[in-house]
């Protein structure tokens, strides 16, 4: 069935205006005027969905952490409209048939679309022909014999830039910004690479240098050091120099991800030498960075570029734009101040929360549906963005 819906529209030349746009499961018509099935509210701008393409989703043995359910959710009521999810579950998806497996258990229960990632692993001809965003290649993988084969794969790699060893440091100051550029640098002849979680401006302008795509996370730029279990996150938060650095990064950067890390509140209460690193932020992302198109520091044609157009690009996707043929995915925000918590994850705790915003994800709407509406998240089904017969 095919709707109307009205309001202002982020139309893909990259002007707002008062439009009309008519989807079922994909954009059909845009036009001036129509008689409507949904109005926007008056404050309201309808913008592409946001793409998220760093997600801890867990499930599997870590159903304790985080779900399918749980995390796809949190991602509705964030304005992600597409996520894509890390190989290191347990156990981890690095063969044919754990990305089967891993992509039955988002068909039943991701309420928003996803992709995923391979891990390094033996089969990488094999894991190249079913329906992958790419690979994720760990500082670990770097001393694999296999991560040679990912490398000269056309599919996407996705890099954790540290060198193998950097989690074996004991003191995690040593753990520092020259362990980024190494890595950067050891495959600095490889194509389709998009570096992962910057932590300085260094690391950006480099990977920008071998033409590589690069991507910061908020917590990075926002969290003040790291104190406790719950500003523990890898790789680990920098000094006040890089900190401020990393903020001019945002004008380089391709684009923005939570890097979503889920842990149980029993794992985040060991000591601060025990405790897995991670923050599980998912939502915070999209109303962060239009926030600061509210406070003047962005413009909406830059914050759209980072959360939706330019992750698509790197992706590969027909994703990100409000433009004919694409797919119905839309957010439609609302300036209005708002403090941060999470509301569907397992994760009740984040060094984000409480955070004063100005930008708020009023709904969403993934392959046409409703997926999220003043909070709540409607259990639709998302698709794999990657499957080409995906709306046959
Ligand atoms: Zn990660």
């Amino acid at each position: 069935m095919k709707l109307w819906i009205e309001g202002k529209v982020f139309l893909s030349e990259g002007n707002i205006e008062e439009a009309c746009i008519s989807f079922d499961r994909t954009i059909k018509e845009i036009r001036k005027t129509c008689k409507p099935d949904v109005t926007a509210p008056s404050d309201a701008i309808i913008l592409p969905a946001s793409i998220d393409m760093h997600v801890h989703v867990r499930d599997s043995q870590l159903a304790y952490k985080e779900t399918v359910k749980t995390a796809s959710s949190e991602a509705a009521y964030g304005g992600v409209g597409l996520l894509v999810d890390m190989p290191n579950t347990v156990p981890p998806v690095n063969t044919p048939q754990r990305i089967v497996e891993r992509l039955r258990e988002f068909q039943n229960f991701s309420r928003v679309d996803y992709g995923i990632y391979a891990g390094v692993g033996k089969e990488i001809k094999e894991m190249e022909k079913y329906p992958i965003a790419g690979f994720k290649i760990y500082p670990q993988d770097l001393d694999k014999e296999e991560v040679y084969q990912v490398l000269e794969s056309s599919k996407l790699k996705v890099l954790h830039p540290e060198l193998p060893w950097a989690e074996r440091l004991a003191d995690r100051r040593l753990r520092d910004v020259w362990l980024e550029l190494s890595a950067v640098e050891l495959i600095k002849d490889y194509k389709r690479i998009h570096i992962t979680h910057a932590t300085s401006l260094e690391t950006i302008m480099l990977a920008k240098k071998y033409n590589f795509t690069v991507d910061l996370t908020p917590h990075h730029l926002l969290v003040n050091g790291e104190t406790d279990c719950l500003t523990k996150v890898n790789p680990p938060i920098r000094g006040y120099t890089e900190r401020e650095g990393l903020l001019k990064g945002l004008f380089y950067v391709d684009t923005v991800v939570s890097d979503h890390a889920p842990h149980s509140n029993q794992e985040k209460s060991w000591c601060y030498e025990l405790c897995p690193p991670g923050i599980a932020a998912v939502s915070f992302t999209t109303p962060f960075i239009y926030t600061l198109v509210k406070k003047g520091i962005l413009d909406f044609r830059t914050a759209v570029r980072l959360l939706a157009e330019n992750p698509a690009r790197i992706l590969g996707v027909d994703y990100g734009k409000i433009d004919v043929g694409y797919g119905a995915n839309f957010l439609i925000l609302r300036f209005q101040e708002w403090r941060y918590h999470t509301q569907y994850s397992k994760v009740t705790q984040t060094p984000l929360d409480n955070y004063l915003l100005s930008a708020k994800p009023y709904m969403l709407i993934v392959e046409g549906k409703v997926a999220m509406l003043e909070d709540e998240v409607f259990p639709i089904r998302g698709v794999n963005t990657f499957d080409q017969n995906r709306r046959a």
